[in-house]
């Protein structure tokens, strides 16, 4: 790209080059940031949840809850437009802690309709290792009366680079009241396995880049297989993500896979088409 502008900085007297894109991709980022604050202070964080089922009996087992924002269109923003850029700025511990609350009202709401749903929530590495994370977590679990029994920690791979000891001790104390620790996009995070030994985890959620390989044509089964039969030896359960097809649905739990989650059964959807759907 060429530098197509110098600016003096005024406060350091030091010269400075923009580029054009440069310049886009900071007026976007600084866009997105406000909007991230704006999303914060407005609380325009709306969750949506996908089943996640029993591959046996097509039992729902629990819902994913999956964060969108709302801009000012009413447009829902996915996380792949702000996840990055809100750990990088930390606004994932106050929009985390946001997520935590409107999953746990609705989960009650849920209870008083008569329904009684797991969830999964997705934790950012930077919002677990946030010394802030345990103490919240435990304390709005016990403000909303909400059963432990009935929650799952998806955490990813990239949590396990860093201390083990603490990370160890923060689920433990999390396992002991029943919630249940999951390991993300398993397989897709480069990490070193011996975690599985040293941490208490219950289940790996097998990345949909692997079930993608479940095609119908050429399938390439070894993968999934693998991670399938080390859950097994390791005495975890495994969800597969990104279900899209009944051949992909069969062969997962042929190869051993007890829970299923993807579009070939439901998109992520409303809180409301949730009870609608299973509300009988
Ligand atoms: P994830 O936790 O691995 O969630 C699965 C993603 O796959 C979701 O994307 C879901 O909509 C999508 N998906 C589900 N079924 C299928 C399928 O059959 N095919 C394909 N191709 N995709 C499918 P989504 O909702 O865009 O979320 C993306 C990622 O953003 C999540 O990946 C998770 O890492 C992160 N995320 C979502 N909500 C939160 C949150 O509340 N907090 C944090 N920290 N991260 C979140
Ligand atoms: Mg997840
Ligand atoms: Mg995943
Ligand atoms: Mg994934």
């Amino acid at each position: 790209a060429a530098l197509h502008r110098a600016k003096k900085d005024a406060s350091h007297g030091r010269l400075c080059f923009y580029s054009q894109e440069m310049e886009s991709v900071y007026t976007s980022r600084r866009k997105r940031y406000i909007q991230l604050k704006n999303a914060i202070a407005k609380h325009l964080v709306v969750p949506l949840y996908q089943p996640i089922i029993c591959a046996k009996t097509g039992h729902l087992q629990a819902v994913e809850a999956l964060m969108r924002i709302k801009d000012e269109n009413g447009n829902m923003i996915p996380p792949s437009e702000f996840i990055t850029l809100a750990e990088e700025t930390e606004l994932i511990i106050p929009l985390g802690e946001l997520m935590i609350n409107l999953v746990f009202d609705q989960q009650i709401r849920w209870l008083n309709q008569g329904l009684h749903i797991r969830v999964c929530i997705n934790i950012s590495p930077i919002q677990f290792l946030d010394p802030s994370f345990l103490p919240f977590i435990l304390s709005v679990m016990d403000q909303k009366a909400i059963n432990p029994n009935m929650v799952e920690l998806e955490l990813t791979e990239s949590l396990m680079l860093e201390n083990l000891t603490q990370i160890k001790s923060d689920m433990d104390r999390l396992r002991k009241l029943g919630t249940s620790i999951s390991i993300d996009d398993f397989g897709t995070g480069y990490s070193c396995l011996s975690y599985l030994r040293d941490l208490p985890v219950d289940s790996l959620k097998i990345d949909k880049s692997f079930v993608a390989q479940l095609n119908i044509d050429n399938p390439d089964e070894v993968l999934v297989k693998t991670i399938s039969t080390l859950a097994q030896s390791m005495k975890l359960s495994s969800i597969a993500e990104g279900v899209e097809s009944q051949f992909q649905a069969q062969r997962l739990q042929e190869l051993g896979v007890p829970l299923l989650q993807g579009y070939y059964f439901s998109k992520p959807v409303t809180a409301d088409q949730i009870q609608t759907r299973y509300l009988i």
